[in-house]
This record gives structure tokens, C-alpha cells and sequence, in this order.
């Protein structure tokens, strides 16, 4: 059945592979995302011209003012509460932890953790009202096993797992699942600068993944069918980590 759905960061990469996906299913989908307007309303036009429904909400995650008066907005203009919301938008700012600059730390953590404070909070009641709801919230196998020179990033990501699997235990009685999904190395703007031969040579698969792979398990997890699947955390790596 077609729902409202959110997926933060949704208007590049791996959120725009889980917009694309979610929109096919037949969902109206919400995008967001901080500033690239080119990249949002080129997505935006792929998704309406495969016959799908979306619209953009430019807002950056990591300012809760700003995220709160998006939030209402997108809550009051529509009696349909966002029964899906996706937690993908993040960041990263490597660097080796004792030349690592409080505005590096502060700006990957407030991203990927604050945001998903300042996005999913006020949707939690209109959901618990309507006793159906599906929070995935995309983490990282940085978040579970640690990559040098991303202490913050590993960090904001082990703190999201830690709020999957709590909120996933205060909603459960209301039909509502909350499950983080681990990537491993996807093939995205987010790694374009790095060796990616080299990585491929660390992937059991040898071979990067596809965003259209997330954005599948993230399909499922949104469905019917997954609605006894909480609090857990799925990698996706080709046998990474
Ligand atoms: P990209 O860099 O390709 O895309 C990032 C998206 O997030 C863009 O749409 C961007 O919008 C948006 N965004 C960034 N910051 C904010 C913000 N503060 N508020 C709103 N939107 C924001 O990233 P990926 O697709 O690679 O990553 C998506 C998620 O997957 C991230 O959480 C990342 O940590 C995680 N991940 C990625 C892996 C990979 O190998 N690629 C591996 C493991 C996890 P705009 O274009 O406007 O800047």
C-alpha cells in the first residue's frame, strides 16, 4: 500500500538509488537533501518520468531549527503522516584523531546521530497513532568494526546502532520497526576520491557495491513482510567487516 516516506540525503548516491526504489513501490516519497539543487531535481524528474511521486524538502539534518520548521511543515501539509522515514544523509571528515579539529567532529556526528534526532522525533507520535511505521536508519561497518582515521564518523554511526536498537524496543508494541543498515564500501560520490582499486582487493566480492543493492534491502525493510524484523542491524558489504 503507498505510504509517505522521508529519506534524508535522498537526492544523491545510495539516498537517491532508496528514493527511486521507494517511489516504484508506489510510496510518495520526500527527498532531502542540504544543497546540490541540480542533483534533487534531476532525481526528481527520473522519478516522475518512471511514473513515480516525490517532491524535495532542502533542509540540512544537522541544524535542528531548520529541521524542526521543515519537519512541521511537512507534517502540517499533508493529513498523511510520513509512515517511513529513512536516516541517510551523512558525512564524512576523515583525518587522524590528534590532528582532528572539534568543527570535524561536531559536523560528522550532527549529521548522521543529531539528524536523526532532529528528522525522526517529531514523526514518532503521528506514528504511534497510526500503529504502523518503518525507521531504517543507514549506519555504516565503520560504526561496527572501526576504520582508522574516522573516529568521529565511526562514532556518529555506533551511536546511531545504539538508538536503532533502543527505539526499536520503545515502539515495538505499536507496529512500528526501527533497523539500521551497515554498508560496507559503495560506490558512491562519497568514496570517488579514494583508491578504489585497492579497496576493491580488501572486499571478499572484489568488487564495490551497488547503491541499487541498499536501496533493495531498504525496500524490504519498509514492507509488510519484514514487520517482525527490530532492532537490528544488517550489513551489506560482500563480506566485509
Ligand atoms: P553521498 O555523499 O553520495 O550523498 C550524500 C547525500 O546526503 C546527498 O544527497 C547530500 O545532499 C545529503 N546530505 C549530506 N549532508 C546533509 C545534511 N546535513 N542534510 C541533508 N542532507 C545532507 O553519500 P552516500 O550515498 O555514499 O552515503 C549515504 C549514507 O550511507 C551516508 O549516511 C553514509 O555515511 C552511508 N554509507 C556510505 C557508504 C559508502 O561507501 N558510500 C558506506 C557506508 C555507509 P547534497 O547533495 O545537497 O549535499
Amino acid at each position: 500500500m503507498s505510504k509517505r516516506a522521508l529519506v534524508t540525503g535522498g537526492s544523491r548516491g545510495i539516498g537517491a538509488a532508496i528514493a527511486e526504489r521507494l517511489a516504484q513501490a508506489g510510496h510518495r516519497v520526500i527527498v532531502n537533501y542540504r544543497g546540490n539543487h541540480a542533483a534533487a531535481e534531476a532525481l526528481l524528474a527520473r522519478i516522475v518520468e518512471a511514473g513515480g511521486q516525490a517532491e524535495l524538502a532542502c533542509f540540512d539534518v544537522a541544524d535542528p531549527d531548520a529541521s524542526t520548521r521543515a519537519m512541521q511543515a511537512l507534517v502540517e501539509k499533508d493529513p498523511e503522516p510520513i509512515s517511513i522515514v529513512v536516516n541517510n544523509a551523512g558525512i564524512t571528515q576523515d583525518g587522524p584523531f590528534p590532528g582532528l579539529s572539534a568543527e570535524q567532529w561536531t559536523r560528522v556526528t550532527r549529521t548522521s546521530l543529531d539528524g536523526f534526532f532532529n528528522v525522526t522525533q517529531p514523526l514518532v507520535m503521528p506514528m504511534v497513532r497510526k500503529r504502523w511505521g518503518r525507521i531504517i536508519n543507514i549506519t555504516s561497518i565503520s560504526g561496527i568494526i572501526g576504520h582508522r582515521g574516522q573516529t568521529n564518523y565511526s562514532a556518529a554511526k555506533a551511536g546511531l546502532i545504539g538508538a536503532t536498537r533502543s527505539l526499536a524496543q520503545e515502539l515495538a508494541k505499536r507496529n512500528i520497526t526501527v533497523n539500521a543498515i551497515a554498508p560496507g564500501l559503495i560506490e558512491t560520490d562519497m568514496i570517488k576520491d579514494l583508491d578504489t582499486a585497492m579497496l576493491k582487493k580488501i572486499v571478499p566480492m572484489q568488487r564495490l557495491g551497488r547503491p541499487s543493492e541498499v536501496a533493495e534491502l531498504v525496500h524490504f525493510l519498509a514492507s509488510d513482510n519484514a514487520a517482525y524484523i527490530t532492532g537490528q542491524v544488517i550489513t551489506i558489504s560482500g563480506g566485509l567487516g
